[in-house]
């Protein structure tokens, strides 16, 4: 194929808006924003399963605490009742000494009862105390992914921005080109999944690094500088200019 020299140096300038565009596809796809997002998210959904945990927890104690009252309460009815029938005068002595001696068991069972409350209170003050903790990580936690978000939407948003100038910048260049030149560019870009052009210098292709030597270089050499000459190490369009050390 042949091309205007200067046409094929321009080639450079499209590489070089590949190599960003490739850049930016690359932080799009491996953005440390974005890892930060999946972290937070996995805080906040851990606190989200913890204040579940820890108000059940809460509501549970809750729950054991109305019977132990509901448990004293009977007891203190009967106590009561118990009281009233000692100081009644048409109770018998008899029945005065059972009902003492029932009175100090219900005594007893109202001290383990009351006993039990005081244990229950202090469980329920240490689940309450775990309960906002829970809420207190999980407020920070939501607060954390919110600004992650925001910056990994700011992070994709640049990206969005430096791709479109890149990608008009490309187009404008390739405009310029005849289009088998283009053409036969993006063939070779499609293939590597890079670039389609690189620059020789100093008898290296600074597509694939590797040098020029024996015939291939004296090829090069004698081409003319129309001709499109290509590595044949990687397939790139070998671009000539004063750098080349041809
Ligand atoms: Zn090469």
């Amino acid at each position: 194929m042949q091309a205007d020299p200067t046409d094929q140096q321009r080639l450079l300038d499209l590489a070089a808006e590949d190599v960003a565009l490739t850049q930016l596809a690359h932080r799009r796809r491996t953005l440390p924003e974005e890892a930060a997002v999946e972290t937070a998210a996995e805080a906040e959904r851990t606190f989200a399963v913890e204040v579940v945990r820890t108000e059940t927890d809460v509501r549970d104690l809750d729950r054991e605490q109305t019977r132990l009252e509901a448990d004293v309460e009977t007891v203190r009815q009967r106590e009561d009742r118990d009281q009233k029938l000692i100081d009644s005068s048409s109770t018998s002595a008899k029945d005065i000494t059972g009902l003492q001696h029932e009175l100090e068991s219900l005594k007893r069972r109202q001290g383990d009862l009351e006993d039990q409350v005081l244990e229950l209170m202090e469980r329920r003050e240490v689940a309450e105390a775990a309960l906002q903790a829970s809420r207190d990580g999980q407020q920070q936690a939501a607060a954390d992914l919110e600004r992650a978000t925001q910056q990994r939407d700011d992070a994709l948003a640049d990206i969005a921005d430096g791709t479109a100038r890149h990608e008009s910048v490309r187009a404008e260049i390739a405009a310029q080109l005849p289009a088998p030149l283009l053409a036969l560019y993006d063939r070779i870009r499609t293939q590597n999944g890079a670039t389609g052009a690189a620059l020789l210098k100093a008898r290296q292709c600074q597509g694939c690094r590797i040098e020029l030597f024996g015939k291939e270089l004296a090829a090069v050499r004698s081409a003319d500088p129309s001709e499109v000459v290509r590595c044949d190490n990687c397939g790139r369009i070998l671009v000539r200019t004063a750098e080349s050390g041809l």
